[in-house]
């Protein structure tokens, strides 16, 4: 006799457990985890779906008072049992309650009233598009000018990319609607996926790099094999056009396609370049959806309307019948990794989703994050490579400087003298600049120069942040404190913010280059909606000559005419307590110098550092990936950190310091034991987070490692059931890897 686990399909929050059925005899051998049954439910057992996560030989209730299931339900699987088997995938893998991991992946059901689609069309010949743009531009009319401008691109744009992503507000759209220059198209028709170029077609020639990468994987899926491809392409190589090769022919098969770009990277060129090639089969979602308009997008990709889907990583949940591809753009942005329960990475769910579904997946970067690199040179996952800018660009020269030799030199301002060459030498030229800074806020920390007290928050373990306005700020709970001018610790006056941020950047270029226009783009200037897609189109626009940012700055956009890209403290987030640290220093100073040069012109690189022979900065400098990984992975290696090893983090959260203490040791006793039996597991801690309290929350920590992945989702499993039964104030929390 078999026994099916099954979750009732009567609305989601009652989807929280699992109820059990005994399996009919007649369908045991078809019975699949992930099948949609017919199942009586609850007083005169009414017949319900459901959803079957588990099947086993063992009941775990008394088998007489079981129920069996009626049947699998006829027609076609639904899609749903495909995404209730990837909760479970991840409920298994990434901890949590299967509850939380069927949240994650089934969108609530909530309709918000059908949108109509629209679209903005220009009604202007291109000679009087012109003269009106012109006439904008020297009224300095910037919103009319910018969505004029791009109709005379485009020709017709969806209404919603008009206001979301070219940053054009309705207002501005009725007057150029009034002025008989635009006008807004309601749409019904539905357009075949692979008719649907819009006006202006579509004329770029894949090269022979592109092309390669195109057949190998087209090859694979013609043969029915579904694998994972990384696809390692130097910045401006042209994998957006592989991608969209590859989303043409599996279009082309019936099936349908998910992109994964990180949300910062989702700008109005990106979103056009796909919605000029596949037309309205091409759907966005984002964060800023409210949960109605979500799950309208998800209606209309399970009704076969859109094929196309674009978003960041919960967007890999969208409910295609008949998923072929999975794109995962920038493959090792940090926020693919979610930060709720279940604590899932978007690139190995990704994996398991298109195992699931028989899909292939494509992970893109210029700088593969380790563990895809580590896989594919295991042969886990397909290397292929574009080594070659496609166009007309070239890579940047990259110059490191160093700056204890600039200060040694009696240089102490925060551009050496090369750099402010390079800047006073573009801004003649009118080329456009970049300044990029791994910080946030106007300095980082303030600590007094007598005694090196740091002035901290009260609430979180964390230096405060000094604001132009004249506050101190806590970044983790909001905490304001008037800036102090005298050491609470020593009395002296010598306290002050001497680490320079973005802010502090800005006044000091707006004094060092009087004539330049700033824009700064960072956490506090973005906080309002759009405002980061008011900045970039701003820069883009080159009503500003040197755009000053955060990591923000570095998320491929295109800027042709930038041909310099300061990067300083390149050094920055080398030493933060992390065992990735080295590794994002290494990105970000690689895509950051992929800013420069872009188009025709030549680009230039100064990149200041305090450690100009760190190898990944050196690495970095060179655009050399290999030397970087090479490096990098023996390091890895020796201190068995992932990708060659595994990890299992538990995190450990209490009100109570001493409830923590006692769990968190009580933990690690009874995790050292139950990994006794298993050899070559390692228990480490329990320790202090990095931040070892936020909002007067205590927070540890303790770390297994393990070359079986497998040995650490079953102590995840037992930690877990430790936790239901020991920990009243303390609550778990897990990551692996
Ligand atoms: P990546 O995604 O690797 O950074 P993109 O796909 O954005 O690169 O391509 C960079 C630029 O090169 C884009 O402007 C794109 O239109 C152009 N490009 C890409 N492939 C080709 C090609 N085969 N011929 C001409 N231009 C190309
Ligand atoms: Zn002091
Ligand atoms: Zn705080």
């Amino acid at each position: 006799m078999k026994y099916a686990k099954v979750i009732i399909d009567i609305s989601h929050e009652k989807l929280d457990r699992a109820f059990e059925y005994s399996v009919p005899r007649e369908i045991e051998d078809v019975l699949k985890v992930g099948m949609c049954v017919d199942v009586p439910f609850g007083r005169g057992s009414r017949i319900i779906n459901g959803y079957v996560i588990d099947i086993s030989k063992e009941p775990e209730y008394d088998p007489d008072k079981i129920k069996p299931l009626k049947g699998i339900k006829g027609g076609t699987v639904p899609i749903e049992s495909q995404l209730i088997r990837l909760a479970f995938w991840m409920h298994k893998n990434y901890g949590g309650t299967m509850n939380q991991a069927l949240k994650t992946v089934i969108p609530v059901k909530k309709t918000s009233k059908p949108k109509e689609k629209k679209t903005v069309r220009l009604l202007l010949d291109k000679e009087n598009a012109m003269t009106a743009l012109a006439l904008f531009e020297r009224k300095g009319n910037k919103a009319r000018a910018r969505l004029l401008g791009a109709l005379l691109k485009e020709d017709e744009i969806p209404y919603e990319i008009v206001t979301g992503k070219l940053n054009v507000t309705s207002q501005v759209i009725k007057a150029l609607c009034s002025l008989g220059m635009a006008e807004v198209a309601k749409k019904r028709a539905m357009r075949n996926p692979v008719n649907a170029m819009p006006r202006g077609g579509y004329d770029i020639v894949l090269n022979e790099e592109q092309q390669n990468a195109v057949r190998k994987v087209v090859k694979d899926m013609d043969d029915g094999q579904a694998k994972t491809y990384l696809l390692k392409g130097v910045t401006g190589s042209g994998k957006t056009e592989v991608y969209m090769e590859l989303i043409n022919h599996v279009l082309k098969k019936g099936r349908a396609a998910i992109v994964l770009i990180p949300e910062i990277a989702l700008t109005y060129q990106t979103v056009m370049r796909f919605y000029k090639r596949f037309g309205e089969r091409v759907s966005i979602l984002n964060s800023r959806m409210s949960q109605g308009e979500r799950y309208d997008q998800y209606e209309r990709a399970r009704a076969g309307e859109v094929d196309v889907i674009i978003g960041p990583r919960s967007a890999l949940f969208v409910p295609f019948q008949n998923l072929g591809l999975i794109i995962i753009d920038e493959e090792h942005e940090t926020s693919y990794q979610s930060e709720n329960i279940p604590a899932y990475h978007a690139r190995e769910t990704a994996v398991a989703r298109a195992r699931i579904a028989g899909a292939s997946v494509v992970l893109g970067s210029a700088t593969p994050s380790l563990d895809a690199y580590y896989r594919a040179q295991s042969g886990l996952y397909e290397l292929i490579e574009l080594k070659n800018r496609a166009g007309k660009a070239h890579l940047a020269k990259t110059q490191i400087i160093d700056m204890k030799e600039e200060l040694n030199g009696g240089n102490k301002s925060v551009f050496s003298s090369r750099l402010k060459n390079e800047i006073d030498m573009a801004l003649k030229r009118q080329q456009q600049v970049m300044l990029f800074l791994n910080r946030r806020g106007m300095a980082g920390f303030v600590s007094c120069r007598s005694c090196g007290h740091v002035v901290k928050c009260p609430h979180c373990d964390v230096s405060l942040s000094f604001h132009k306005s004249g506050i101190l700020k806590c970044h983790y709970c909001g905490y304001e404190t008037p800036m102090t001018f005298t050491c609470p610790s020593c009395g002296s006056t010598a306290i002050g913010s001497f680490k320079a941020g973005t802010q502090k950047i800005e006044e000091i270029v707006n004094k060092t280059f009087p004539g330049a226009r700033t824009l700064r783009m960072d956490y506090d200037t973005t906080r309002e909606k759009e405002s980061y897609e008011k900045i970039l189109s701003a820069f883009a626009n080159q009503e500003a000559d040197i755009l000053i940012g955060t990591q923000m700055i570095v998320k491929g956009h295109d800027f042709p005419n930038v041909t310099l890209v300061g990067i300083l403290a390149a050094d920055m987030s080398l030493f933060a307590p992390d065992f990735r640290a080295r590794e994002r220093t290494f990105q970000l100073i690689t895509q950051a110098a992929g800013r420069a040069g872009r188009g025709e012109k030549e680009g230039l690189v100064i990149l200041q550092t305090y450690h100009p022979d760190d190898y990944a900065v050196r690495a970095a400098a060179a655009q050399d990936y290999e030397e970087f990984y090479n490096e990098e992975i023996l390091y890895r290696k020796m201190l068995k950190y992932p990708p060659a090893f595994n990890m299992l983090k538990i995190h450990l959260q209490s009100e109570s310091k001493a409830d923590l203490e006692r769990v968190s040791d009580e933990l690690a006793d009874f995790l050292k034991k139950a990994a006794a039996g298993s050899k070559g597991v390692a228990v480490i801690g329990p320790s202090d987070e990095t931040i070892a309290k936020i909002n007067d929350i205590f927070r540890k920590q303790i770390y297994l490692k393990s070359s079986d992945i497998r040995l650490l989702v079953a102590l995840k499993d037992e930690a877990e059931r430790f936790g239901e039964k020991n920990t009243k104030n303390v609550n778990l929390y897990f990551r692996i890897n």
